[in-house]
């Protein structure tokens, strides 16, 4: 399918399998493929390992500055770095999740991320995932998708992921910090997560990844007169 030079934002709550969902889509049409909440994890990463958050969630303003001398970058796979070091474990673990929320209300990260994707997205044929791409970052995407699952699913799915990267979760835990993480998301001051009113909904509760992708393809052939496959 050949698509044209366009930008796709997918948001939505924690867990709906976004990334997934988008890393597929990109490799079908030859996009790039954006994680902005890796971004909001390698922060938050940084800012626990230096010091810069306690366990009250308090952040020093000493972060800001700090964030001038850091490196957090993706290689062409995918992972995430900071300087040399892959850190694309370490900002899956619990830890940085239950911290990242916080993190992502602050203004002045909010727009060190921003900057990054669009520094990152300057040539289009990109495919991001988050919570505010539709709505903030690229308002003026091509297409708008916004994810939903039934909350159960969401973290039996996410407890299954966290199994298979050899940690040891407790599903109330993962349920739990995915409630809070909704809740934050989408009640903090700075672009809260919600659905740009462009935005298509794709509830996968009962659906598999295969048919999200035959589903969004079905949207992009409509709305550019598409005939091929
Ligand atoms: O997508 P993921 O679950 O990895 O994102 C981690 C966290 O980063 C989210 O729970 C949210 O707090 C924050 N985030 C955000 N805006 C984005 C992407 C992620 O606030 N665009």
């Amino acid at each position: 399918m050949i698509v044209p030079d366009i930008i796709i934002a997918i948001d939505g709550f924690s867990s709906t399998g976004k990334s997934s969902f988008a890393k597929l889509m990109a490799k079908e049409l030859g996009f790039l493929y954006l994680d902005s909440g890796a971004l909001y994890r390698g922060v938050t990463l940084f800012a626990q390992e230096e010091g810069f958050i306690n366990k009250e969630n308090e952040i020093s303003p000493a972060l800001e500055a700090a964030l001038e001398g850091l490196d957090l970058w993706f290689a062409t796979d995918n992972r995430t770095f900071i300087g040399e070091r892959c850190i694309e474990k370490e900002i899956r673990s619990m830890e940085v999740s239950s911290q990242v929320s916080p993190i992502a209300t602050v203004p002045y990260i909010r727009r060190f991320v921003d900057a990054k994707l669009h520094e990152l997205a300057k040539g289009g044929r990109v495919i991001m995932d988050g919570r505010d791409i539709g709505t903030t970052v690229f308002p003026n995407a091509e297409i708008k998708i916004f994810m939903t699952a039934d909350p159960d699913v969401r973290a039996q799915r996410r407890y299954d992921e966290l199994v298979m990267k050899g940690e040891n979760p407790n599903l109330d835990e993962v349920k739990e910090n995915l409630r809070q993480r909704d809740y934050i998301d989408s009640h903090r001051e700075t672009s809260p997560l919600s659905r740009a009113k462009d935005a298509f909904i794709l509830d996968n509760s009962n659906m598999t990844i295969s048919e999200e992708v035959a589903w969004v393809k079905g949207l992009i052939k409509g709305k550019f007169n598409i005939y091929d496959d």
